[in-house]
């Protein structure tokens, strides 16, 4: 019989109710005690939720990151936190939040330490605390926190599967501080992880699954080395070990992968179907294939019955040998579509969160066991559901086909190379040198937000929000003019999110209410799902930058977001590649330059901070992907006149692998984030000889602190090493949405009084 299984579960709560409690606990308003009872309840009732599979994971709930908790569980935490004589939890915190750089009245357990960085794990939106190493780096046991967790599941009777991070996957995701090499400390490590498995095994716990999604990227020598290494060591415990992997295909490792001698494999089928095949062959006898074979990344119902077809004759050949899970953790998705009752009703008939999908997968159990009759209604109804999805004309817009088929390369093309635009845009625009602007966000004040509650709740009418935004709109050119910023923004005062606002004036895009997943910490995002052709029915932004503009004699920059961070930043279809998604997205952002154009716009701001996020695991599908999303950039952005000024900005902080990208993106400007790095990412710009202006941010706009104008001065004298003084501009790292004007303002004022000492000296 197949065993069913899940490997994760969110831990965020279908009401973030962890959110909330983790909030309220750092602000000081509620109890450590609280905090905990809450984690309690939670887990308690997820396990609940997972009741009927065979095994069910514990020690997937964290208060802040399964990372981190890896980092205690082995005693490696960074030194700068030792030797604190607070509860452990609030060291934890430290680790995880720092001595927060944003609101320190958050912080009252807390004494100044800084915190762990953070960054994506692998492909997906969710954030961890990176394992700091050095040479030095040593290793004791903590399993307090698992094996605390796993009584409590036992006590409620769970068939409890302890879930872990993999050892090597952890090396691998860390950093070395000091440069040595992160494989030395394997030993040591093991040495943990042996005692660890020891310890469940005194337990009486049968089965652990250790994590190893690093098995689905390009590994040298050394690290599939460290594989075999690891899993020969800790064959010596007594329990079996699931390895997972996950996100992606084995490939090349699938070797490696199949013949580590542990118990059981899982693999991800949706990502990694083409595994499958050549791992029947490989995978010895003895051992346990793991399937992942409900999608644990987006949000569509499964086609049931297409499953079973290549999943039936497996059960057949494999046995009891075949487990069923979904694809990965389900951290990566929202919990529960039944929460969403304001959502159309069609497109919910197309959609599965984590708790549906756990049905889905005991549904393909039942039909592995019993046979596809004794689930037929079921199955019939999922037919029915996915048949729908198919056919309904929301989905398919044969005329947004006909202009995607009809894309040339001319879409895509300026009229002239970036010197003779320069040179109009030079005479249209009439810029100092050192011309200073801002990302597009000013400060989301309390009244605005005020204002978007009225009117979502329709206390504020149409025109009560319209001239509340307008005011603000104002606020922001009165505070720019006095600045004397020579390129000014809008604010973006009437933007809750920046893909949000876009999606719900694109047809073809919908909107969940609860669709929360955890991006870090108690943070979360709620993607909107991309369901079908896209459309712009009409002008999204027109208006408002209109009368931005009517305010002002300077130019008044046009803001979007571009196509690929829109795609990148949503749920999307699961029906067609992400690239056709893409290029329909870039003909509606299209549309709206071009519109904006016509309304005298001079400079229109394209935003791509996704653009690398949505690189593959693997490098070799690298150019594919760059290729595409260039090209959707270039389709949104290329179809004006030499004269308009496009800018794009990213937020991220490596462009050395990707300049050939940013140059084939051809902004007249790009702006970046570079304050922390003290101008360093400008080397990749120098190295590439990159041609066009750059506006390298001067304003680490994640901290209050308000950088002085000599501090900017410096930093622009630096950029100026790197890139010829007439093609820099001055402006902060990114939008300024999260900070106060009482902040904004004197940051401004002295970034502005820097220009013009830069002026001056030149
Ligand atoms: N224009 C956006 C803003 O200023 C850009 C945000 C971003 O890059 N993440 O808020
Ligand atoms: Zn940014």
């Amino acid at each position: 019989m197949t065993t069913v299984h899940n490997l994760g579960f969110p831990r965020i709560g279908a009401r973030r109710e962890l959110k909330f409690a983790l909030e309220a606990y750092w602000k000081g308003e509620s109890s450590r005690d609280a905090l905990k009872a809450t984690g309690a309840a939670l887990r308690q009732r997820h396990w609940q939720q997972q009741s009927g599979l065979d095994l069910v994971p514990v020690g997937d709930f964290s208060f802040y990151d399964q990372v981190l908790d890896t980092s205690v569980m082995v005693g490696n935490l960074p030194q700068r936190v030792r030797g604190f004589q607070g509860d452990p939890l609030d060291n934890y915190f430290r680790v995880a939040r720092g001595r927060s750089v944003q609101s320190d009245a958050e912080h009252t357990a807390c004494c100044g330490v800084a915190a762990g960085e953070m960054t994506k794990w692998f492909d997906t939106n969710y954030h961890y605390i990176v394992p700091e190493f050095s040479a030095d780096s040593a290793f004791t046991l903590d399993a307090s926190r698992l094996l605390e967790q796993l009584a409590e599941a036992r006590a409620q009777g769970v068939q409890a599967k302890p879930v872990i991070v993999g050892p090597v996957t952890y090396l691998a995701i860390g950093k070395a501080k000091d440069s040595s090499d992160k494989l030395a400390l394997l030993p040591a490590l093991l040495a943990v992880y042996s005692q660890l498995l020891d310890t469940l095994a005194e337990q009486g716990v049968e089965w652990v699954q250790i994590d190893e999604p690093i098995l689905v990227t390009e590994l040298d020598t050394d690290w599939q080395h460290a594989f075999n290494l690891a899993y020969h060591q800790l064959k010596a415990c007594r329990i079996k070990i699931l390895i997972a992997t996950y996100f992606g295909q084995l490939q090349e490792n699938l070797y490696l992968a199949a013949n580590l001698p542990v118990a059981g494999l899982h693999l991800d089928a949706i990502n990694g179907h083409d595994d499958i095949r050549p791992l029947l062959n490989l995978l010895p006898d003895h051992k346990v294939l793991s399937l992942g074979v409900i999608n644990g990344r987006n949000i569509w119902k499964t086609d049931l019955s297409r499953v079973l077809d290549w999943l039936e004759p497996l059960a057949e050949r494999l046995g009891e040998r075949l487990w069923i899970a979904p694809s990965c953790s389900l951290l990566h998705v929202p919990v529960d579509l039944d929460s969403e009752q304001r959502l159309d009703a069609e497109i919910r008939s197309w959609l599965a969160f984590a708790l549906q999908k756990l049905d889905e997968l005991r549904l393909l159990a039942r039909a592995l066991r019993d046979g596809r009759d004794a689930v037929k209604a079921e199955l019939a109804a999922n037919a029915a559901d996915l048949a729908a999805r198919r056919a309904s004309p929301r989905v398919h817009d044969p005329a947004v086909r006909e202009a995607v088929a009809a894309i040339d390369a001319n879409l895509g093309r300026r009229h002239s190379a970036y010197p003779q635009r320069a040179d109009e845009q030079a005479a249209l625009l009439q810029l100092p040198a050192y011309p200073t602007t801002t990302i597009g966000s000013f400060p989301q004040t309390g009244e605005i937000r005020q204002a978007r509650s009225a009117y979502r709740a329709g206390t504020l009418d149409d025109a009560g929000y319209r001239s509340a935004m307008r005011a603000e709109i104002a606020r922001s050119v009165r505070e720019q003019e006095a600045l004397g910023l020579d390129v000014l923004v809008h604010g973006e005062a009437e933007r809750n999110d920046m893909v949000e606002y876009f999606g719900e004036q694109l047809e073809g895009y919908a909107f969940s209410q609860f669709g929360w997943v955890q991006s870090y910490g108690s943070r979360c995002v709620k993607p909107p799902i991309l369901f079908g052709d896209i459309r712009r029915p009409r002008a999204m932004t027109v208006e408002w930058i209109r009368y931005a503009q009517s305010l002002t004699v300077k130019p008044m920059k046009g803001m979007l977001t571009g196509p690929v961070t829109m795609l990148n930043w949503s749920f999307v279809r699961d029906d067609q590649p992400r690239a056709v998604s893409c290029r329909q997205l870039a003909l509606a952002i299209r549309a709206e330059v071009l519109d904006l154009e016509q309304a005298g716009v001079r400079v229109i701001q394209i935003d791509e901070a996704a653009l690398r996020e949505g690189l593959p695991l693997r490098r070799a599908e690298w150019r594919a992907y760059l290729d595409w999303a260039v090209d959707a950039f270039r389709i949104a952005a290329n179809g004006v006149r030499d004269r308009t000024q496009i800018h794009t900005h990213m937020c991220y902080s490596e462009f050395n692998d990707i300049m050939e990208t940013i140059a084939a993106m051809d902004a007249d400007v790009i702006t970046i984030e570079t304050s922390r790095s003290d101008m360093e990412l400008l080397d990749a710009f120098d190295d590439f000889n990159y041609p066009n202006q750059i506006g390298p941010g001067v304003y680490d706009i994640h901290s209050p602190n308000i950088p002085t104008r000599e501090h900017i001065v410096q930093l622009m004298r630096k950029a100026a090493e790197r890139i010829p003084p007439q093609r820099l501009w001055v402006n902060p790292d990114c939008g300024l949405k999260t900070r106060q004007w009482a902040e904004v303002l004197p940051a401004l004022r002295n970034m502005v009084a820097a220009a013009h000492t830069l002026r001056q000296a030149a």
